[in-house]
């Protein structure tokens, strides 16, 4: 008979890769989705596996609708990949955070323990709980120094998952992620403002405007951290992992491969990035776009997971760009 897994937040850029991996694998996926989002099934729409996920009402807020997930389902595994108010945005929204992102945790950690504390647990812990990271690169034992009320209701997730662990003998265990992008990211991230901004930009739309270009990120493909998932939740013991590239680039860098991937001529004086044939500008900045908390360099080691799980990456950031790019190239072709 088919394992079952039950992603949560199946409407987001890891839920629909996650449920494609495990669909490819055979699993019957449930999709728990909130019943009242706007737009929910484009990316597995676009993915084209909407038909074969069966969708339960789940909501990280409402016990209830916790509870009668896991029972009408009754999963081998469970994958929670939701999360609300990523990063410095949750300063804006600092209860409903820790609501959604920390409590939200122990809802479905104390469902599964009444229901069946044999389902396996995982959790989507961040590279945020570095924060102002102690020492660089960062692995599963450097301390951790949330930065916003983001990180912080992530670490209680965190801790909250091994602290059941440890209580009732359940599997459950975190990846620690940092960074993943791909075609399926939200468009408020900077590397989709980049690939999307400049599929436009290509079409003759506006310049893209952007933060700090300074910011340098660990920046891995979404694919690839959906397989280090379930081998974190198909390891023999139940542990924390790092999934992490190990290699860092700036904004500037990531606007710079990208126009290189797209054959653009550019040159930059000072935040402005102009097209050499015939100064366009393409990227400027806005000090409104910064982060007002920025981390500490963030780089993970990913040596436990690469020998201990057999870990291994399809995409480097060549490879994830040219995705990108390629994706908004074809959604964008025609406006
Ligand atoms: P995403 O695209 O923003 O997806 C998040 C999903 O969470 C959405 O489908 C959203 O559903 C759902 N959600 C939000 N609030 C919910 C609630 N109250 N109840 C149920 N579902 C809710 O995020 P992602 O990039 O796939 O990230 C997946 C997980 O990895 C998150 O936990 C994130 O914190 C963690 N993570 C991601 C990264 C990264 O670089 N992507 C790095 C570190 C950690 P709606 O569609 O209804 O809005």
């Amino acid at each position: 008979m088919s394992k079952k897994a039950l992603v949560i937040g199946v409407n987001g850029q890891d839920g629909c890769y996650l449920a494609k991996s495990l669909l490819e694998k055979g699993y019957r996926v449930f999709g728990g989705q909130r019943r009242n989002t706007p737009l929910k099934h484009w990316r597995l729409n676009e993915m084209g596996i909407t038909d074969n996920i069966e969708f339960v009402d789940l909501d990280l807020i409402d016990q209830k609708s916790i509870q009668n997930a896991i029972e009408k389902t009754e999963p081998d595994e469970v994958y929670n990949l939701a999360a609300q108010f990523i990063g410095t945005l949750s300063f804006e929204k600092p209860k409903l955070a820790k609501f959604v992102d920390g409590l939200g945790v122990l809802r479905l950690l104390e469902s599964i323990r009444q229901i069946n504390p044999k389902i396996k647990f995982f959790q989507a812990s961040t590279s945020d709980l570095f924060g102002r990271a102690k020492e660089v690169p960062q692995n599963e034992s450097t301390p951790f120094h949330p930065r916003s009320p983001y990180a912080e209701a992530k670490l209680y997730a965190h801790h909250i998952t091994i602290n059941y662990r440890e209580k009732y003998n359940m599997f459950a265990c975190c990846g620690i992620l940092f960074n993943h992008e791909s075609p399926m990211r939200g468009e408020r991230y900077v590397t989709r403002k980049i690939t999307k901004g400049l599929a436009l930009w290509l079409r003759g739309r506006k310049p893209i405007v952007l933060g700090n270009l300074e910011t340098q990120k660990d920046w891995g493909h979404a694919e690839d951290f959906v397989e280090g998932m379930q081998l974190t939740l198909n390891a023999d013991q139940p542990q924390e992992y790092i999934l992490a590239t190990g290699k860092t680039i700036t904004v500037r860098q990531f606007v710079d491969k990208t126009l290189t991937y797209l054959s653009i001529p550019a040159y930059w004086k000072n935040d402005d990035c102009c097209d050499k044939r015939n100064n366009k500008l393409i990227v400027t900045t806005d000090k409104a776009y910064r982060r007002p908390v920025e981390a500490g360099q963030l780089v993970g080691d990913s040596t436990k997971a690469k020998t201990e799980l057999g870990w291994d990456r399809k995409y480097d950031i060549d490879g994830l760009i040219a995705d990108m790019v390629e994706a908004d190239l074809r959604r964008y072709s025609k406006s």
